[in-house]
């Protein structure tokens, strides 16, 4: 299993939500809080940072997971 980097999930970024506010079921994920944060040491992932999804979906730090 490969590895991604965390995007930039400002608004109106590449891959972050609508700079304005919307109705997208995908933007409202990317703008809740607790969307970022890492299932393994709870920090949120910033932009750039290696993380895998887990078994939830949830994204965890690269590291943690090879160490
Ligand atoms: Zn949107
Ligand atoms: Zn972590």
């Amino acid at each position: 299993m490969a590895y991604g980097y965390w995007p930039d999930l400002t608004p109106g970024a590449e891959y972050g939500p609508c700079a304005e506010p919307c109705q997208h079921r995908d933007c409202a994920q990317l703008r809740d809080p607790e969307y970022p944060k890492c299932a393994g040491c709870k920090e949120p992932l910033k932009a750039g940072d290696r993380f895998y999804f887990n078994e939830d979906n949830k994204p965890v730090h690269a590291a943690e997971l090879e160490s």
